[in-house]
Parts: structure tokens; C-alpha cells; sequence
């Protein structure tokens, strides 16, 4: 979708001319009789603020409808509820560590199996599907160390079981990335993220591909009732309409900033699908429109905790706070922010080292996004080396 279609699929509103979606705070809608109404009777089951935005949505990742809900695990947890006892999941083995604690700790308990396999091998994942199989869970790329996996293939494995295969589109966005195009039934969306693009809210969403999971999701968010409130979805839809602008900055700087880092004597690693080095470069290249996202995970020399603690308390721009794909460039260390749950060795086996820290870039200048990094480098050197005497 060009970003001429993404800025004209947010309406104007019908009532007044608006060139901005209104924000309707209201819980309740005035009636004319019993049932008869303007197609909003209650808010949890439908806000014209809301629609507007699932519908952008919907066009955004070209499936049938979208659902907007209070946070990307409250629609993760919509899609699970699809599921019965004794029904399984295969899920992507560095899973967002969010989509595994719910996974684990409250669906395992009642009664659902989740098998997690490294879904970059296509034929290690058709080894692992059986009958029981409901839902493929993949994220691609995946956080932090940027695995992609190849979504046509997985979706034909899906289809050989009857199972459906579901998406965590968060770290390409839809600019980079249809899953839907590609064969996928359900794509979601941590709205906090890129699409937001502030660092302002926290918001999930869903997209389906057929009516029928349309019903179905649409059941769900209004027994289960997790919406994402007015005010919120105006600022979802309003971070929509300069998500392609952004995105493609944040990939530009992204590229640059993992080009430095790459010949960077203190750096031994560097995770950036846009690299031709990268594992998975040639199928991100495919399927990603030449966009890899902005997000670079990089290991120090000195593979520690403490030089990572030294370097991520040391940049300007980079701020250090969990979270990615806001305006101002973040950083973190996962070993102890968004990775710390996992034990050591599971942490090791999935490559997230003790010193890797991951990047999300914003939209600055990447000459000064670099110039932040080589000055924090040059000041950990120094520090190090002011130690050593
Ligand atoms: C952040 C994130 C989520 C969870 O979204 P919240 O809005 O924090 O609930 C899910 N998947 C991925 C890939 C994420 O990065």
C-alpha cells in the first residue's frame, strides 16, 4: 500500500466533515427504539473511533477486518482463544518473551501444548506439525537477534494440517511486510511499536484474513472485552498516517548504523537482516521489500555484563528504556531487560550473549545516531583502560 493510500484510507468524518477522526468518548449510544440505532449500541462492542482505525488497518495489511485492542498481548490473547484443550501450537522458538509467559503460564495450564521450534528450517517445522496442530506461530523477524523465517513456506505447511498460521507482523510492519500476500490467516500487531510510532501508548491489533476468523476474533473482543479505548486509537490512526515516512528513515539509519558497527574493532557481532552476511538475508530480501526494519542487535568484544552496562548508561540519543519503533532512538541490554526471565542457557542457545545490546533506531540523523555510538565506544575504551592502571 503506497503512503498516498495509507494517508486517504483514514476517512473523513461523515457527520461533520472532520478532516481528522473525531474522538467518540462515549460509552453508550442513544437508541430510537429497542435495536434501532446507527450500528453502535455499546462501546466495548463498537466505537466509531475504534472502526475507523480496524478498518485502516484491515486495508493496511489487506485482510477482511481489524480488531483494535488496549495492548499487542491482549490480541495475542484474543487469537488464542480460538483454541481447546488439547489442541497445539508450534510457536517460533525466540518467541517475544510476553507471547511465551502467556503461553506457557496460562494456556499450558489449560490444557493447550506449545512446542517451540526454530522456524527459519522449513523442514525441521514440517517434522514438528501434527494433526493436533491449530496454530503456527511465527514472529519475523524475530527480537533480538533478527531471524527470519520464510512465510509462503510455513503457510503451505499450515495448510497441510488444516492448522492456521499466525503472524507477529510488529517488527516489519506492514510497510516491509504482508503476511496476509504471503499466505498467513491472521497477522498481529503490537500497535505500541511502530505502527504507534510515539512511544506515547500501548495498543494491539489483529488482522484476519477471512470472514470467518472475522466473526470469530470479533466474538472474542466483545465477550473478552480487551479494547483499546477512543483516545488511543485517534493516536494510533494519527502515528498510520506517517508510518511509512518513518519506517523507511528508520531503515535508512538502521542500514547505516549497522554498516559502522559491522567495522567496529570493539563489536564481534552484528544482527541486521539488511546485511548481506545476515543468516536470513536472502529471504528477508524477498519478502520484505527491501526494507529490514529498524531495529540492530550487536555482541562487544568483550563479551560481559558490565561492558554492556557501561555502554548502554554511556549514549546521548539512545535512550535506554524497553520498548522500539518510536521517533527517538532506544537502546537496551535484553540480558537484563526484556530477556531476563529466560534462564542464562536458554538466553546463550538463542544467541542473546551476555553483551548483546539491541538498537531501535528512530528517525535522527544517522550521522549523529553514529557519532553517539563511536563517542560512547571512545568513552568505555577510556574508562577501561583509566581501570586498568
Ligand atoms: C512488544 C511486543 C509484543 C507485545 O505488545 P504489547 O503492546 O507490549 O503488549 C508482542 N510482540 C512483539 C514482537 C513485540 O515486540
Amino acid at each position: 500500500m503506497s503512503a498516498t493510500k495509507i494517508i486517504h484510507s483514514v476517512p473523513s468524518d461523515p457527520l461533520t466533515g472532520s478532516i481528522s477522526v473525531p474522538v467518540y468518548q462515549t460509552s453508550t449510544f442513544v437508541q430510537e427504539a429497542p435495536g434501532v440505532h446507527k450500528g453502535f449500541d455499546y462501546a466495548r462492542s463498537n466505537n466509531p473511533t475504534r472502526k475507523a482505525l480496524e478498518d485502516i488497518v484491515a486495508q493496511l495489511e489487506g485482510g477482511d477486518a481489524g480488531f483494535a485492542f488496549a495492548t499487542g498481548l491482549a490480541a495475542i490473547d484474543s487469537v488464542l482463544k480460538l483454541l481447546s484443550a488439547g489442541d497445539e501450537i508450534v510457536a517460533v522458538d525466540d518467541i517475544y518473551g510476553g507471547a511465551y509467559r502467556l503461553f506457557t503460564h496460562v494456556y499450558e495450564k489449560l490444557g493447550i501444548d506449545v512446542k517451540y521450534v526454530d522456524t527459519t528450517d522449513v523442514e525441521n517445522l514440517a517434522h514438528e506439525v501434527t494433526s493436533r496442530t491449530k496454530l503456527i506461530w511465527i514472529e519475523s523477524p524475530t527480537n533480538p537477534t533478527l531471524k527470519v523465517s520464510d512465510i509462503e513456506a510455513i503457510s503451505r505447511i499450515a495448510k497441510s494440517v488444516n492448522a492456521l498460521l499466525v503472524v507477529d507482523n510488529t517488527f516489519a510492519s506492514p510497510i516491509a511486510q504482508k503476511p496476509i500476500d504471503l499466505g498467513a490467516d491472521i497477522v498481529i500487531h503490537s500497535g505500541t511499536k511502530y505502527i504507534g510510532g510515539h512511544s506515547d501508548l500501548v495498543a494491539g491489533l489483529v488482522v484476519t484474513r477471512t470472514e470467518e476468523l472475522s466473526e470469530k476474533i470479533k466474538f472474542v473482543q466483545n465477550a473478552s472485552g480487551g479494547v483499546l479505548g477512543p483516545w488511543d486509537c485517534f493516536l494510533t490512526i494519527r502515528g498510520i498516517e506517517t508510518l511509512d515516512l518513518r519506517f523507511r528513515k528508520q531503515c535508512e539509519n538502521a542500514l547505516e548504523v549497522a554498516r559502522y558497527l559491522e567495522g567496529h574493532p570493539l563489536v564481534s557481532a552484528v544482527f541486521y537482516p539488511g546485511l548481506e552476511n545476515h543468516k536470513n538475508h536472502d529471504i528477508a530480501k524477498a519478502q520484505q521489500n527491501g526494507l529490514y526494519g529498524g531495529i540492530v542487535s550487536f555482541v562487544l568484544k568483550e563479551d560481559t555484563q558490565d561492558a554492556a552496562n557501561a555502554f548502554v548508561s554511556g549514549t546521548q540519543y539512545f535512550k535506554l528504556a524497553e520498548s522500539l519503533g518510536g521517533v527517538k532512538s532506544l537502546l537496551c541490554h535484553p540480558a537484563q531487560m526484556t530477556h531476563a526471565s529466560i534462564p542464562r542457557e536458554k538466553r546463550l542457545s538463542a544467541g542473546i550473549t551476555d553483551s548483546l545490546i539491541r538498537l531501535s533506531c528512530g528517525i535522527e540523523e544517522a550521522v549523529d545516531l553514529i557519532k553517539d555510538l563511536e563517542n560512547t565506544f571512545i568513552k568505555v575504551s577510556r574508562t577501561k583502560e583509566a581501570v586498568a592502571f
